[in-house]
């Protein structure tokens, strides 16, 4: 079975958080049948006036190291992800990276880079983060960006997008978007979340959903496990997104983890919990990976 993840924060953590020990590593990785996993280049917390492009560097320069010392293996194309074999798919976290330039697109997407979250938690030269609540959606100069990420097929991820955000991109983007690392917000109101609305418009225009492993996004309590992982999946595929959900685990990216799915070692416990609660064999694969290789389908991959 391929088995995908579309957000980890392992590459800000090796390149400038060097006393943190990284959960996502090859061993874990293999452990838990990881086919695809996505490693993001984080524009850092402070936005555009903190050197967010030389951040990605120097995350990219992380990426190359485990590379050439630890045989980690970028795909061109997410549709080269196999069953048996860990590949990686790059990906950029704040828009901020891009610095408002086009070239800077083309930059990053020659490095690999096949998704771009338009913010995190700060405003930038695209648009405005779901955190502080504005009503502006993309600016001008995001959709000059979002213009040339269609033009080469590179996904627009809307976690930490403003709600205005997110809708214009549903109503104007010439591409299905997507969300790496958001859950349902119907079971856990987080600004950070997705409503049943959201869910349902992600579906209905061939978007995808990364449901994510923080517990804090998980439940009110902000203790989680598997079961409430598989909760919000089950949610969102009620909801007619069963064709396009999957995992976006965060990991090396939140404080902490659900208590029995702590590293990608432990993804296999989400699809017998799937199995457990009813669903089938095919069902669990399109969850598991087939999902998000067809979401790059639509994209012309
Ligand atoms: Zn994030």
């Amino acid at each position: 079975m391929i088995i995908c993840d579309t957000h980890c924060d392992t590459l800000y953590m090796r390149a400038l958080q060097p006393n943190e020990t990284p959960c996502v590593t090859m061993e874990n990785m293999v452990k838990g049948g990881m086919s695809l996993q996505t490693c993001t280049l984080f524009a850092g917390s402070k936005g555009m006036s903190d050197h967010p492009h030389d951040k990605a560097l120097a995350e990219y320069a992380a990426f190359e190291r485990l590379a050439e010392h630890e045989g980690w293996q970028k795909v061109d194309s997410p549709l080269e992800a196999e069953e048996g074999k860990v590949k990686i798919l790059l990906s950029v976290e704040g828009g901020e990276i891009f610095e408002g330039s086009v070239e800077r697109v083309h930059e990053f997407h020659q490095r690999g880079i096949r998704m771009a979250a338009l913010t995190w938690n700060n405003e930038n030269e695209i648009a405005y983060p779901a955190k502080g609540g504005t009503e502006n959606g993309i600016k001008p100069q995001g959709w000059e960006i979002l213009k040339a990420m269609a033009s080469l097929k590179m996904a627009a991820d809307t976690s930490h997008l403003n709600e205005a955000g997110f809708w214009d991109l549903i109503d104007r983007h010439s591409q299905p978007p997507m969300a790496s690392h958001s859950c349902a917000a119907k079971l856990r109101p987080h600004f950070r979340n997705l409503t049943d609305d959201q869910i349902r418009a992600m579906a209905k225009r061939g978007g995808w959903i990364g449901v994510n492993f923080y517990p804090n996004f998980l439940t009110e309590s902000g203790r989680a496990a598997v079961e409430d992982i598989v909760h919000h999946i089950d949610h969102m595929c009620q909801l007619g997104a069963e064709k396009h959900v999957g995992f976006g685990s965060d990991f090396d990216g939140i404080e902490y983890t659900p208590v029995d799915c702590q590293s990608p070692a432990d993804i296999p416990a989400i699809l017998d919990a799937l199995r457990a609660r009813g669903y089938s064999a095919q069902a669990i694969e399109d969850i598991a990976g087939r999902n998000f290789l067809n979401y790059y389908r639509r994209l012309g991959w």
